[in-house]
């Protein structure tokens, strides 16, 4: 008999008769009879192979001692391996015991059934292995394999509990000891609730998500590792607007605060940058001068990009012309007209001498960050502060506050030499974690999912990469 027709262009055929279709007898105890199709709820094609069990079981005792009779057949239903797009599912009947003496009931054990779930152990196994790869989401796995997103969640998070739990709920403890450890807040789903992580600085790893963003976390967490295992830790990296590093220095009084670049620099941006962008913007108003006030608006992404982007951007943007446009000097003419990013941005600061302070100390923000030693990088986080002082704006007057208060934990940067790149990199996972979605909302299953997602090489754009681990 030929299976492979030429019509059918390579493409399964159903067929008046699909009797030929012989499930693998991994379903252990089951013999298929009949094959038929049929149109599931989400509209797509499932084979459905009809069975009996091979109920040769031994005698089946009660709890009391008593030998159980067969009392009812009922039938069952368990969805089994897609087949490319069609779906399929096993359906036979099982017997249901009952114990004449005590009255109690038992349904017949069935081998390839899933704990759980009304799905055979292939499936469920298929279904963590194409989770395991970390490359679909939740969504692309309910349709590969024709689960509800909630049960695609549930096979998940019982994956992930057997990796990272002990009993369930409880982390297991750090892998090895940290040197760096790094500490930071983030907004839940509502976008209300906060939850905070502590991360291994050097391999990136989550060692601890919790609710809250109160002091208590750390406590829990050093309770969790023990003060052992706290003893190797030499430095904590957090935001200077936490009081995350007083509770690390309660208990352990070795460990030295350091505040990172990309909160220096966050803290700068929003609550600096942002702020002065909307004095200007005010004040322009008032004066009637809409025209300039209506420029701003568009300015925050240029003023907060580093001059370095920006040069970075028009160069991409220059070649790409010429690369789209040939040597068609019309294609290069008109950008140039038009202006770059960077021209854009010098134009900017010459209509404003605040908007130029805020680019002078963004440039010696960087450079500070930059030094090896921390006598040097002092000169220039005190040089920062004078120019803040110098320009009499409350905002500057608050940063030079800000960093007059966290002086020391600052220049330690210069010692320990703490990567931004690590806690920029969970932030953007936890960003598209979020706005993956799936099923309903569980902190538990977030947290542990970010967990694993910690443990995985981050990629920035995963369409253009192979996917590694
Ligand atoms: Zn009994």
């Amino acid at each position: 008999m030929d299976y492979i027709r030429k019509e059918a262009d390579g493409q399964l055929v159903i067929t008046q008769s699909t009797d030929f279709l012989k499930i693998p007898s991994c379903l252990y105890g089951f013999m298929n009879h009949s094959t038929t199709t049929e149109i599931t709820k989400s509209g797509r094609t499932a084979f459905c192979f009809h069975g009996v069990l091979d109920a040769s079981e031994e005698a089946i005792i009660c709890h009391c001692g008593c030998k159980m009779h067969v009392n009812n057949h009922p039938g069952i239903l368990l969805r089994h391996l897609p087949f490319g797009s069609y779906l399929s599912q096993v359906k036979f009947n099982r017997n249901q015991y009952v114990c004449p003496s005590c009255g109690k009931s038992k349904m017949q054990f069935i081998s390839f059934k899933a704990s759980g779930h009304r799905i055979t152990e292939e499936l469920y196994q298929y279904t963590r292995d194409l989770l395991a790869i970390g490359t679909y989401t939740n969504k692309e796995v309910a349709e590969i394999t024709g689960l509800g997103k909630n049960t695609v969640k549930d096979i998940d998070k019982q994956r992930l509990q057997e990796l990272y739990t002990i009993d369930g709920s409880k982390l297991i403890r750090p892998e090895k000891t940290a040197k760096f450890l790094g500490i930071d807040e983030f907004k839940l789903h509502n976008g209300y609730k906060y939850a905070t992580h502590i991360i291994d600085m050097e391999t990136g790893h989550i060692l601890w998500i919790a609710n809250g963003k109160k002091k208590q976390v750390v406590y829990d967490f050093i309770e969790h590792v023990g003060l052992k295992w706290m003893d190797n830790v030499e430095a904590i990296a957090c935001d200077m607007n936490s009081d995350f590093q007083e509770a690390f220095e309660e208990k352990c009084p070795h460990i030295q605060p350091v505040f990172d670049y990309f909160h220096i620099v966050k803290n700068f941006n929003d609550k600096v940058v942002s702020e002065v962008r909307k004095d200007e913007q005010r004040r322009l108003i008032m004066e009637g001068d809409m025209e300039s006030a209506r420029s701003l608006k568009k300015t925050r992404y240029i003023l907060m990009s580093s001059r370095k982007t920006l040069q970075r951007k028009d160069k991409d943007a220059t070649e790409q012309k010429i690369v789209s446009k040939g040597s068609s000097l019309f294609g290069t003419e008109n950008y140039i007209r038009k202006g770059g990013l960077e021209e854009r941005y010098d134009d900017l600061l010459n209509q404003n001498k605040l908007l130029f302070t805020l680019d002078l100390i963004k440039e010696k923000l960087t450079l500070a960050y930059s030094r090896k030693d921390e006598a040097k990088m002092s000169e220039d986080i005190i040089d920062i502060m004078d120019t803040c002082r110098a320009s009499g704006n409350a905002h500057l007057l608050w940063f030079e506050r800000l960093i007059d208060t966290h002086f020391e934990g600052i220049i330690a940067h210069a010692t320990y030499d703490i990567s931004a790149g690590k806690i920029e990199g969970i932030n953007n996972k936890i960003k598209t974690l979020r706005r993956q979605g799936y099923g309903y909302p569980d902190d538990e299953y977030f947290f542990l999912k970010l967990f694993d997602i910690s443990r995985k090489t981050y990629i920035r754009n995963p369409l253009s990469h192979n996917i590694c681990d």
